[in-house]
């Protein structure tokens, strides 16, 4: 199967654009200036219900609408484009409007480690046993999604990617730390590199024998933008990828293939589900994350169904994320209240293997917050959230419960209001 991809640039000479009116083209022009686009002949193809298009959740999930951007941003960005502004200065207008997105959120440049006194510019080391190392050649996806935390990743002009390519240094620095038994390959997505690319990074890992070391883990969402990846009849490489697995899972490491799905539509054709039965074929266990996104997967059918599907592949539901504050945040997010009574009720209907999801989770500067209920007091009629760290930087404060201030609005924990030690006697 051929790979065509479809960007800002070239997004007005495909065939797929018939579907769409002038309008629409012109604002996924200017807003791509701003938010990253690439989506791809599989997801246009397999994955869209173009008869809906404005309401579909794959097509929100790749392709920029006008809402996306703050209404100043977007008519900077649009008087910009028609009246031909040089380039320079249309690229600092874009560089702005982007600098007011919160690219880098929960501080993610703090976690970069160092080894010998040289900063590991391609890594991230936030929790004690595991390591994020990304690698120069997966600094893409297959197509992007438009609310994507990690969109600075995809553009040239902000000079504020992870990467790196020397494996040696990462091998040294999980050997030097004890503490660490799991690397994470992450992006971008590294299963956009060829089989013989990624090869090179896992087979030195491999032949390097860190004692350590025990689990390989990649962050992915190749099996709902290309599953073709993994399937040899439509794909020559799929074979060599497959591989690669196996000599993995054969070398005695845990293969955590964690596995992207924003939507039950990206889980219901026979494509994906071959792509599937092939991976778990080599031994790698498939678990599955998601984020809650306004107008995308804000309903706690879409959660129950989607994880029910998932059940049914062979694929274990792990995290259910709450939105980051980045890129078009405005648009996505869903109030922490909201996402918590749709995660009750979507667990609630898929019934027993949904207890297998850690969620609703927030990635913060700190650690994972999760919230683990609201509570109501009748005796001074407060409402409060408890919550806890899944994950911590200091990891002796994980698994702790905590109180903060109920707020129907918020979006993240920082809008919270702490409750302090005094207070907690009357919860
Ligand atoms: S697949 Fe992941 S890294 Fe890639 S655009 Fe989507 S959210 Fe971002």
């Amino acid at each position: 199967m051929r790979f065509i991809t479809y960007n800002t640039k070239n997004f007005r000479k495909i065939e797929y654009i018939r579907y769409l009116p002038e309008e629409v083209k012109r604002e996924i022009d200017i807003v791509s200036r701003v938010i990253p686009f690439k989506t791809n002949n599989y997801v246009v193809d397999h994955l869209i219900d173009w008869e809906n298009y404005l309401d579909d959740p794959i097509y929100i999930l790749n392709f920029p609408n006008k809402n996306m951007l703050h209404p100043e941003a977007y008519q900077k960005v649009k008087h910009a484009l028609e009246n031909n502004l040089p380039t320079k200065e249309l690229t600092e207008i874009i560089t702005e409007v982007r600098m007011a997105m919160n690219p880098h959120p929960a501080n993610q440049v703090s976690n970069v480690p160092h080894l010998n006194g040289r900063e590991l510019t391609g890594m991230q080391h936030k929790y004690r046993d595991v390591t994020l190392f990304f690698p120069s050649q997966g600094q893409t996806c297959h197509a992007h999604c438009t609310f994507c935390f990690r969109w600075p990743q995809f553009t040239k002009e902000l000079d504020l990617k992870f990467a790196m390519r020397e494996i040696d240094q990462v091998a040294e620095y999980i050997r030097q730390h004890t503490e660490i038994n799991e690397i994470l390959f992450t992006g971008g997505d590294p299963m956009i590199m060829n089989p013989r690319t990624i090869s090179k990074y896992i087979d030195y890992l491999i032949e390097s024998k860190i004692p350590n070391l025990k689990t390989i883990r990649f962050g992915t969402k190749s099996l709902a933008y290309w599953p073709f990846t993994f399937i040899p009849e439509y794909n020559e490489e799929a074979g060599e990828m497959l591989a690669m697995f196996r000599r993995i899972v054969d070398s005695g490491y845990h293969l955590a293939f964690m596995a992207h799905f924003n939507h039950y539509n990206e889980l219901g054709n026979a494509i994906l589900s071959q792509a599937v039965q092939n991976i778990l074929q080599t031994g790698a266990t498939i678990r599955t994350q998601a984020p809650v996104l306004n107008h995308i997967n804000n309903d706690s059918e879409v959660w129950a169904r989607m994880w029910k599907d998932q059940i049914g592949l062979g694929m274990i539901p792990y995290y259910m994320f709450i939105e980051r504050e980045t890129g078009p945040y405005d648009y996505f997010s869903v109030p922490l209240a909201e996402v918590y009574r749709m995660y009750q009720q979507a667990a609630i209907h898929t019934g027993s293997f949904a207890k297998t999801v850690t969620g609703p989770v927030m990635s913060a500067a700190k650690g994972k917050v999760q919230i683990l209920g609201i509570i109501d007091n009748p005796v001074n009629g407060q409402k409060y959230f408890m919550m806890q760290y899944v994950r911590h930087r200091d990891f002796t404060k994980t698994f702790q419960p905590f109180f903060m201030h109920f707020d129907k609005q918020a979006t993240w924990v920082d809008q919270l209001k702490e409750v302090v030690p005094q207070e907690v006697m009357a919860i």
